[in-house]
């Protein structure tokens, strides 16, 4: 594991990346400013314990032979944890005699239609209005069918297309030549389509035969019932970086690609380990408290010691050191003191070519 540099350690490693001053001695790192922290990047995945309970009724005889069984209360019934946290599982059982089969009280499966109520067939109207005259004047000559419609209340707008009242034929009730409706030969309706005239159609919903498929067997005739325990294994994951406020990005770039990471894995409810150091301790210990229903886990946690240093020689840097893999690593990023010189001086140059191209109007 790394540990974090000693202080001469740091101020050697800035110093060497700075290399030697103009005046040939290596330069002076006069009271440097020097504040140090711990990166830790804590992962956890649970499984989370869930057990239920329910009678279930299924259709017909149903095999439960294979299924395994438990006894009392299926909170005791003792099931491993999963060996891997991040599996999801869920383990179906039966209740050692629950299992009952019932015959249903219908007749073998099948009951009266309700549509139909058992006829088999539903009333129809013999008859339809005629589409061609629709019912209004289908005969001028004895025009009765018309005349009591209409008085049964048509609306008077709905009047005969003009094409089809043109066309006059024989009527089949009085005999008058020429003076009745081509589509109802005078009697203003028609037989109906559906039914063909019969006044009745089969039901769809039995096909006619009076008898459907019961609902509460599915047809069968008989169900099965048992107590069913259900035991879920649901995985879930979090993720913790301390401190809150993280290291610029260039510098966790770099920390990521040569430091010296301490890495563990943990499985177990344990405390974190020794490494993480004490103001990070809360924070880790809340991310691993033992959930209700936990019953397995796994911890990824590493960690890398960074430092943050100033030296008075070189005021426009602010560098970053740590542990790396072959050496201990620079980084620097400019300080607040150059950022904002260079933001004064972009403002500066803006306001100048701001005069220029003012004054070459
Ligand atoms: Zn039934
Ligand atoms: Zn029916
Ligand atoms: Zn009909
Ligand atoms: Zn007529
Ligand atoms: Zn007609």
């Amino acid at each position: 594991m790394a540990e974090a540099p000693p202080e001469e350690e740091l101020l050697k490693a800035v110093s060497q990346w700075i290399g030697p001053s103009r005046r040939g001695a290596s330069p002076v790192l006069q009271s440097p400013r020097i504040v140090r922290s711990q990166i830790v990047e804590c992962s956890i995945v649970r499984s989370v314990e869930t057990r239920t309970e329910r009678e279930r009724t299924e259709h017909g005889s149903v095999d439960l032979s294979s299924r395994p069984r438990y006894e009392g209360p299926i909170g005791d019934h003792p099931v491993d944890p999963p060996g891997n946290p991040a599996t999801e599982r869920r383990l179906t059982l039966v209740l050692r005699d629950s299992e009952r089969e019932a015959v249903c009280a219908c007749d073998d499966g099948r009951i009266q239609c309700p549509r139909c109520l058992g006829r088999g067939r539903h009333d129809c109207a013999p008859t339809a209005v005629c589409a061609d005259c629709l019912g209004v004047e289908s005969c001028t000559a004895c025009g009765d069918a018309g005349k009591r419609r209409r008085e049964r209340g048509r609306p008077s707008s709905a009047r005969p297309a003009s094409g089809a009242a043109s066309e006059r034929i024989t009527c089949a009730t009085c005999g008058g030549r020429e003076a009745a409706c081509a589509g109802c030969r005078g009697r203003g309706v028609t037989p109906c389509a559906e039914c063909a005239g019969k006044g009745s159609v089969g039901c769809e919903h039995c096909d006619g035969s009076g008898l459907v498929a019961h609902p509460a067997c599915g047809g069968k005739g008989r169900t099965t019932s048992w107590t069913e325990g259900t035991v879920r294994h649901t995985p879930g994951s979090e993720k913790l970086s301390l401190p809150v406020k993280r290291a610029p990005y260039p510098v966790r770039r770099r920390m990521e690609r040569d430091g010296d990471w301490h890495s563990a894995v943990l499985t177990g409810f344990r405390e974190p380990p020794d490494e993480v150091a004490s103001e990070h301790r809360p924070g880790i210990e809340r991310l691993l408290v033992r959930r209700k229903g936990e019953v397995a886990r796994r911890v990824d946690l590493r960690s890398l010691p960074l430092a943050r240093v100033e030296v008075m020689t070189q005021p426009d840097r602010v560098f970053y050191v740590f542990p790396g893999r072959e050496r201990t690593e620079v980084v620097w990023l400019p300080s607040r003191r150059r950022v904002s010189r260079l933001t004064t001086m972009a403002v500066g140059v803006a306001t100048v070519l701001v005069l220029v191209v003012s004054l070459l109007r």
